[in-house]
């Protein structure tokens, strides 16, 4: 990286942030701060001109409530990006609202975002190119599960191997690592959306209620499980009877919804043990001392931990905020560029990064 004695000098007063641009939820951390944003990937948009009219929370609670000529949508649902414009304007709201909350005036910030493993060459000159148009001075892209991992604690700069399971709403991913390079790495578009898909396909067809997102999406956060638990618990689930048409609710258990996630929950186990099945034995050993760590919303669905553990016989941990990993793991870059800018991506031709 080239030495800019102007760089240098507005480093000394600009806010250095990471961005978790995930499926369901962005993330905003800033050095010195800690995480400053939360919000929901939503934004709702005019359907007419496509103009962006609220974003982030605001956004949300349209969802499903939203007048015939306002629409809400998530931009990033399968963890690419879907409408440029749409995901600028995200990035512009969530960067100025990080910016405004510094009492001085400062320069443009430095910004780290994290993006699916896997994503095009254009996604990611999109991603690069909506966050210098957002307003930042230097930007940069990692991996989400290389920032997961950073964020989690894990040695990826070491010899021994690890491993992170992130697990978010559009998308999970793998990755294992060793002596920072990813010796493996797997994303899949089953995560936390599906299940909510999946409660709301039980509601159908076994009690032909109609129910929508967010509902499937709370029972889930409540009373969904991965392994049986010692204390099975109930819900209640309100939407439309098919049949009558009329407003309806029904008492779902604990070991129902289990049974209705079962297939999701399956593929996720699966996928690593297929990912185990690939390492190479040396990385199993480092694995079976260090263990597998989770991370993303879902990794706190009760028992699936448990689960894993279970299936592949490596203890599983879910790491210590595991909702915040990727945002703080990307704003952890920026406190020592020089030597962790190896884990950033870099950007073929016309790239300005300094990678
Ligand atoms: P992304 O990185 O794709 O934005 P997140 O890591 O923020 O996703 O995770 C969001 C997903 O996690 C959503 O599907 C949400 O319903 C789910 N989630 C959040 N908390 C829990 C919980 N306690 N149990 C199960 N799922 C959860
Ligand atoms: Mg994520």
């Amino acid at each position: 990286m080239a030495f800019s004695p102007l760089n240098w000098f507005l480093g000394l007063f600009s806010l250095d942030i990471g961005i978790d641009l995930g499926t369901a939820n962005t993330l905003v951390y800033v050095r010195g701060k800690g995480i400053v944003i939360n919000e929901p990937s939503w934004v709702a948009i005019d359907k007419k001109t496509r103009r962006p009219l609220a974003i982030g929370s605001e956004a949300k609670e349209l969802v499903g409530r939203t007048p015939t000529n306002i629409t809400a949508v998530r931009p990033l649902r399968d963890g690419v990006i879907s409408e440029f414009e749409i995901t600028q304007a995200m990035l512009g709201y969530f960067i100025d609202k990080a910016h405004e909350q510094s009492y001085v005036p400062i320069p443009r910030p430095r910004v780290v975002v994290g993006i699916p493993s896997g994503v095009t060459e254009v996604e990611k000159r999109a991603v690069y190119d909506a966050t210098i148009a957002a307003g930042a001075r230097d930007a940069f892209l990692i991996e989400e599960p290389m920032a997961a991992a950073i964020g989690a604690g894990l040695p990826i700069g070491e010899a021994r191997g690890s491993m992170v399971l992130d697990i978010g709403g559009g998308t999970t991913e793998i990755a294992i690592f060793s002596m920072g390079g990813v010796v493996l790495s797997r994303s899949l578009r089953v995560a936390g959306d599906e299940m909510d898909e999946d409660i709301i396909q039980y509601a159908r067809t076994k009690y032909n209620l109609a129910i929508g997102e967010r509902m499937a999406e709370r029972v889930k956060i409540d009373i969904g499980s991965a392994h049986s638990l010692s204390e099975e618990k109930s819900a209640v689930l309100r939407g439309r009877n098919l049949v009558t048409g009329l407003p309806d609710s029904v008492e779902v258990s604990s070991i129902e919804i289990r049974g209705a996630l079962a297939e999701s929950t399956r593929t996720l186990v699966d996928l690593v043990k297929e990912a185990i099945d690939e390492t190479p034995p040396e990385i199993i050993a480092d694995l079976m001392e260090s263990g597998v760590c989770l991370a993303g919303g879902v990794s706190q669905l009760q028992g699936l931990a448990d689960r894993m553990e279970d299936e592949i016989n490596i203890e599983c941990w879910v790491s210590d905020d595991p909702l915040t990993c990727v945002a703080r793991g990307a704003g952890y870059i920026l406190d020592d560029l020089d030597n962790l800018a190896k884990f950033l991506v870099g950007l073929e031709r016309g790239s300005t990064q300094h990678t």
